[in-house]
């Protein structure tokens, strides 16, 4: 159902062709956005994403970038302005994993995470901020500039063997988003982080699509599902309005209680 809690705002998602990023393209879409939805290399994905906005009534363009090339995620930013003559939202959304036991970790798997999982997000992160300190929004007035919203993970505290490269690339994304709160206030950009649990997208398919995997996941989420791309949407739409205008250098754990120690229940 459409609302126009975010009406006349202008949103960047990345990695907006599937799972969460294409969840919370659609609902700020429904919202009252207008989106730049971007995508890495599944353009079909974003094309769907698209339809499903106009389809709500909201106007969306597609655009491809690696996230982790300067110059890309630069192109991004400068189509929000392009097309719509503003940015109000980043949603920096795009992740990936590249699992491997430590011991037997390259140099090439650590850094491919790094650059999408951290690199990119930082890259989008200031060429957003750069647009946003363009705007004289006063203390008093309860908007703000604009808001930046990192996906990070559960796994940004919560170790997990096997997967080095994205821990760490999660826990640096959580001081990121701290600094970038503390340093970027006084221009009014919030910064905030959502931290999902187990979301049921391709990231994580080969566990969920078993019924052993499901049963493991399940086994770690206190309050009994696995979340769903629209569980991280709608608090992610949120966050943007100004109904969170107070709201910055947070993160918001999107997670059924996984962060609980659910072995201690
Ligand atoms: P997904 O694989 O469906 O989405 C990831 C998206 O990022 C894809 O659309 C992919 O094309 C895009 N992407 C990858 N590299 C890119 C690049 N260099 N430039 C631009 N886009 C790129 O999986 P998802 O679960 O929707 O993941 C979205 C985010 O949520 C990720 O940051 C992930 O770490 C995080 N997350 C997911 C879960 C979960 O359980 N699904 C849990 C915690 C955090």
């Amino acid at each position: 159902m459409k609302d126009n809690r975010l009406a006349g705002k202008v949103a960047v998602v990345t990695g907006a062709s599937s799972g969460i990023g294409q969840g919370i393209a659609v609902a700020m879409g429904r919202a009252g956005a207008s989106v730049v939805i971007n995508y890495h290399s599944d353009e079909d994905g974003a094309r769907t994403t698209q339809q499903q906005i106009e389809q709500g009534g909201s106007q969306a363009i597609i655009m491809q970038a690696d996230v982790g090339k300067q110059e890309e995620a630069q192109q991004l930013i400068d189509a929000a302005i392009k097309h719509f003559g503003r940015l109000d939202i980043l949603v920096n959304n795009a992740g990936v994993q590249q699992d491997k036991d430590f011991l037997e970790m390259t140099l090439e798997d650590w850094e491919k995470v790094m650059s999408t999982n951290l690199t990119g997000h930082f890259l989008c992160a200031q060429a957003a901020a750069r647009e946003f300190v363009k705007r004289q929004v006063q203390p008093q007035e309860r908007t703000s500039a604009g808001n930046i919203i990192f996906i990070s993970s559960v796994h940004d505290i919560i170790p997990w063997a096997g997967r080095a490269n994205y821990t760490a690339a999660k826990g640096g994304l959580q001081m990121l988003m701290k600094t970038l709160a503390q340093e970027l206030a006084k221009y009014k950009i919030r910064v905030n982080a959502i931290s999902p649990g187990a979301i049921k997208t391709d990231i994580n398919r080969q566990e969920w699509e078993t019924e052993e995997g499901k049963q493991k996941m399940l086994s770690q989420i206190p309050y009994g599902r696995i979340g769903e791309p629209e569980d991280i949407a709608k608090v992610a739409v949120w966050l943007a309005t100004d109904e969170a205008d107070y709201i910055t250098g947070t993160t918001l754990y999107v997670d059924g209680g996984m962060t609980l120690y659910p072995s201690f229940g």
